[in-house]
């Protein structure tokens, strides 16, 4: 290998790009304190542990909610616990706090079936219990909803059209391969109406209906909910249901079969609680201490399932990195901290609020060498989407290569957007997320009912575990800080 170096420069491209470490040969690599905090993962993981305990103990971790605030009070005494310093949640506005109490969903006449439908997150309850006739309204104009006048009081709306396109496809791994990468979640399809959602909506209250009901824009079960903490105390209460069902429903009320349904959602709603929290805790620096290596992971999920893969994975290998390095005695150069985010769901507002608290000043923005989160996508870390940032995309690779046989693979140059690192990008501090797979992800757990924690692979969450201990450590223990 070594006498081959003197000749890259006649080798073509393809056969260069096989050796990165040429690449990046002056960066220094700390391979004692690499295969140190491999040995520590293998014989001490703490990542089963933490991985069940925030999914099966913690279930959804709507953020607001009784189970995230339990959940964030949890990893505040496990940062105590590895004895990192200064454990403490960090408060942010997010709005009332919200949490399902009760749901029921059933078809009661021609025949009986219960319905799998899940409510909005900060959908307000239903008064009491709902029964009767839906009317579909997907197909209607706004006046012709206004006519229909009393007919929707407390009536059972079925508000969009029945679901026909879905995304069927996970978007492409970007970490094989060697071509430019189209970054970013997918858009989803509909659901569709002949009004927009938003004015039905407001008619719809204005009327006094009961429940709003929609399809999902996936398939076969899979359910995907969202919400927002900005829904009004007094909208319509909605729920999300199966496109297969819904279809069903729409057909069956349009056949003016004798159809009729039975609907109760109850909500738990702290009007006092008006904060979420992110969570903070840190390794102190040495003779760099005033500069910081930041990781994290947003700890927060949506409600329909116990966020899994989106993101307790992440939660999980981020925690455990702080683990390690805290188990090992590290004395790193400078500060590693990590942030566990709230909000991330409802629009990254735990990190905004972050960034705008603490980076305001350039000179604080500064002290921030590098922001390492992980999100996207689930499994095994490959490696990081490098914003651009030709320079520390250099560095990163020279990262990569002791950790080849973990089944890293590539960083790539384009950026990504959706979350977390993306208000330090626009601070103007280096800040990047890491490259997943994304098989499974896009079509069945991403935001659905399906995100519980057999979606992951315990060992993928080990080896991301090392990935960003590693690279927390290397970035913390270079003479430079990344360039921006
Ligand atoms: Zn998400």
């Amino acid at each position: 290998m070594k006498s081959m170096k003197t000749v890259t420069w006649v080798l073509p491209a393809a056969v260069v790009a096989l050796f990165p470490t040429f690449a990046a040969a002056q960066e220094p690599i700390d391979t004692a304190q690499i295969a140190a905090i491999r040995a520590e993962e293998r014989v001490h993981s703490g990542v089963s542990d933490l991985f069940y305990t925030l999914t099966d103990k913690f279930g959804p971790r709507l953020s607001g909610s009784p189970a995230y605030d339990a959940a964030a009070r949890w990893a505040v005494n496990s940062f105590r616990e590895y004895g990192l310093a200064n454990p403490h949640l960090e408060p942010f506005r997010l709005g009332r706090a919200w949490s399902l109490e009760k749901l029921t969903a059933e078809m009661t006449s021609p025949r009986y079936m219960p319905l799998l439908a899940y409510a909005e997150a900060w959908s307000p309850a239903t008064s009491g219990v709902l029964t009767g006739t839906p009317i579909y309204v997907g197909d209607s104009t706004i006046a012709e909803i206004d006519a229909m006048g009393s007919r929707l009081r407390n009536a059972i709306v079925l508000m969009a059209r029945p679901q026909s396109e879905f995304l069927a496809q996970d978007r492409p791994e970007p970490s094989l391969g060697e071509e430019p990468v189209k970054t970013g979640n997918p858009p989803f399809p509909g659901p569709s109406s002949k009004a927009p959602r938003s004015e039905i909506l407001l008619h719809l209250q204005k009327l006094g209906a009961g429940v709003a009901l929609t399809p999902s824009a996936t398939q076969h079960g899979t359910v995907r909910v969202q919400g927002s903490p900005a829904t009004a105390a007094d909208a319509v209460p909605t729920l999300v249901l199966a496109s297969e069902q819904y279809g069903m429903l729409v057909r069956m009320a349009r056949a003016k079969e004798p159809l009729t349904l039975r609907i109760e959602i109850g909500v738990h709603i702290n009007q006092d609680r008006l904060d979420s929290d992110n969570v903070v805790a840190e390794i102190p620096g040495a003779d760099l201490k005033d500069q910081v290596v930041l990781v994290g992971a947003h700890l927060d999920s949506w409600h329909t399932a116990v966020g899994a893969t989106d993101n307790a994975d992440a939660v999980s290998a981020t925690m455990e990195a702080m683990r390690i390095l805290a188990k090992l005695h590290a004395s790193p150069r400078r500060t590693i901290r990590v942030v566990l985010w709230g909000g991330e769901e409802q629009g990254l507002v735990g990190s905004r609020a972050w960034v705008a608290q603490h980076l305001g000043q350039k000179v604080e923005r500064d002290r921030i060498s590098v922001y390492l989160n992980d999100d996207p996508g689930t499994g095994k870390t490959y490696g990081f989407y490098m914003e651009g940032n030709a320079g520390a995309k250099r560095i990163f690779d020279a990262w990569l290569t002791p950790l080849a046989d973990l089944g890293v693979r590539r960083n790539v140059i384009e950026g990504i957007v959706a979350t977390d690192h993306v208000p330090f990008v626009e601070a103007g501090v280096p800040a990047f997320t890491t490259i997943k797979d994304f098989s499974n992800y896009d079509v069945r757990t991403r935001h659905t009912n399906a995100d519980f924690a057999d979606a992951v692979k315990i060992e993928d969450v080990q080896q991301s575990a090392i990935v960003m201990a590693v690279f927390a450590w290397q970035a913390a223990m270079r003479d430079e800080r990344i360039p921006h």
